[in-house]
């Protein structure tokens, strides 16, 4: 039997409405063999799944998901075996999540300027233990009666660029691919469909990006081909994952984005060549 993988899932330690228990039960009935934890700004969700999934035969991957901020985008990064333990990477990750608290304050202070009204505190409840994030804020928003549907918050409020929108920490492609490859892990491009900016590709290759996520659940047909032929020109491995944010985002998804998993192979190989990772 082919064995599967789907390498981009988050719980609730980020915005996803999945505890580890939840995420390995599906994983268990999409009959995934290996999956690979990827959470906003926290590796807290790698060790209670890999635990869970050694119970029941899941490989369960360390990984994280970065932001980086550029004035007319906003790309992710995905880490890929970064080691969670490292005490360095947590401090890090920890100052991200505080300036994501900060950042909360002042998206709620902008909405009420758009007379959308809901206190920091409402989104830190559906947050939770979760590095807080504009999932949580719009599903506070929902919850407030402010709109009516998750689209409409990111339409109209928080999307990138949109009048309540308010940038993550400010990190370069330099800061993000190289704290994955300083943490030993795999910095791979999260989702380039969403981004729709192939231009900024090559920079991030010149700061050692060795992959790119060429099949993800926002991929259609003509990108995934386009991301197959420039991962390939480029040299650069071709991941892929549902993207799972529980049902955060609508239906679990988990599982219905898989790559065989060779490709776990060929990211452990690629793993660990960052020069500060012991
Ligand atoms: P944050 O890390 O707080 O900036 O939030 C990122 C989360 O919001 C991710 O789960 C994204 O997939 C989601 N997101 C960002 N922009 C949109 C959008 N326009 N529509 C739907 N989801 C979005
Ligand atoms: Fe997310
Ligand atoms: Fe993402
Ligand atoms: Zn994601």
């Amino acid at each position: 039997m082919t064995k599967y993988a789907d390498l981009h899932i988050h719980t609730y330690y980020s915005d996803s409405t999945f505890s580890p228990e939840e995420v390995i039960s599906h994983a268990k009935a999409k009959e995934l063999s290996a999956i690979a934890i990827c959470d906003h700004d926290s590796v807290d969700g790698v060790e209670p799944c890999v635990k869970l999934g050694e119970a029941c035969g899941i490989e369960v991957l360390s990984g994280i998901e970065l932001t980086i901020e550029k004035p007319d985008v906003e790309i992710h990064i995905l880490g890929y075996l970064v080691d969670q333990k490292l005490e360095w990477l947590k401090e890090k990750l920890k100052t991200i999540q505080e300036y994501r608290i900060k950042r909360i304050h002042k998206m709620v202070e902008k909405l009420s300027a758009q007379n959308v009204f809901i206190t920091a505190e409402d989104v830190f409840k559906v947050a939770g233990k979760g590095s807080v994030g504009r999932l949580h804020l719009a599903r506070a928003m929902i919850n407030s009666g402010g709109v009516k549907t998750f689209w409409d918050a990111f339409d109209k409020y928080i999307g990138f660029g949109k009048p309540s929108y308010v940038p993550n920490i400010r990190f370069t492609p330099q800061d993000a691919i190289g704290m994955v490859l300083d943490a030993g892990g795999v910095p791979v491009l999260a989702h380039p469909g969403i981004m729709k900016r192939d231009d900024y590709i090559p920079e991030l290759v010149s700061y050692g990006l060795k992959g790119i996520e060429v099949y993800h659940t926002d991929h259609g047909d003509i990108k995934r081909k386009r991301y197959e032929e420039l991962a390939a020109s480029l040299g650069l491995l071709m991941t892929g994952g549902s993207d799972c944010h529980g049902t955060g985002k609508g239906r679990a998804l988990i599982g219905t984005v898989k790559v065989p998993y060779e490709l776990v192979e060929k990211l452990k190989a690629a793993a660990g060549s960052g020069k500060n990772n012991q």
